[in-house]
């Protein structure tokens, strides 16, 4: 099963595919875990994406896709994978498409989790983030309980940003939502719900 997800930024997609991932075994790959893991260990592709972000500046396009090709290419990926944060836009999936046609590979689902703008700015601005490795949770934890690392509340995260973010989202990422319409393989759920209801229409639309 391989499948894209798609939402808006704290529409609950890390959550859904946490679950996915346990329950089939894919690879989670979320751009942002490649990024930080990439700069770690200071690969090549690593220190390049390091000198864009020390520079306040966006990663390139190609950079990530490079990131993403050899992260689809490792040994767990092989059974089936989950792609979190990419793409970001049409020109992203085009070139997606086209690796994984050249890896003999395709897409199964694009799966949409579905959250109004005014819910996500409340989730949003009571999200704090682990600062060791990026778990998130609602405020009032303090301590992360994945790594015992320090939560805060990311600068994303404060409603004058939030709006931003929305924005920016609602120009680049939501054309993806026609993109893979338009392929056949968009699954929409509504992520205004408990966890559960929403995996549990997760689940059933990519398992009929
Ligand atoms: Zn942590």
């Amino acid at each position: 099963m391989n499948i894209v997800l798609l939402g808006a930024p704290g529409a609950g997609k890390g959550t859904q595919a946490q679950k996915l991932v346990e329950e089939f075994g894919l690879a989670h790959i979320s751009t942002g875990d490649l990024l930080r893991a990439a700069v770690k260990v200071q690969s090549e592709l690593g220190l390049q994406a390091k000198a864009y972000m020390d520079a306040g500046k966006l990663v390139p396009d190609q950079l990530v896709i490079n990131l993403v090709k050899e992260r689809l290419e490792a040994d767990d990926a092989q059974s089936g994978f989950i792609l979190d944060g990419f793409p970001r836009n049409t020109a992203q999936a085009v070139t997606l498409d086209s690796e994984l046609a050249a890896m003999e590979r395709n897409l199964d689902a694009a799966l949409l989790v579905d959250v109004k703008p005014d819910v996500i700015v409340k989730r949003l601005s009571s999200r704090r983030t682990c600062r060791s490795c990026g778990y998130t949770a609602p405020a009032g934890v303090d301590v992360c309980p994945r790594c015992g690392g320090e939560m805060y509340q990311r600068d994303d995260d404060k409603p004058e940003t939030i709006q931003k973010r929305l924005d920016v989202y609602q120009t680049q990422t939501a054309p993806l939502i026609e993109y893979y319409r338009g392929h056949s393989i968009l699954k929409e759920v509504d992520g205004d719900r408990p966890v559960d209801e929403v995996y549990a229409d997760v689940r059933a639309l990519l398992t009929k």
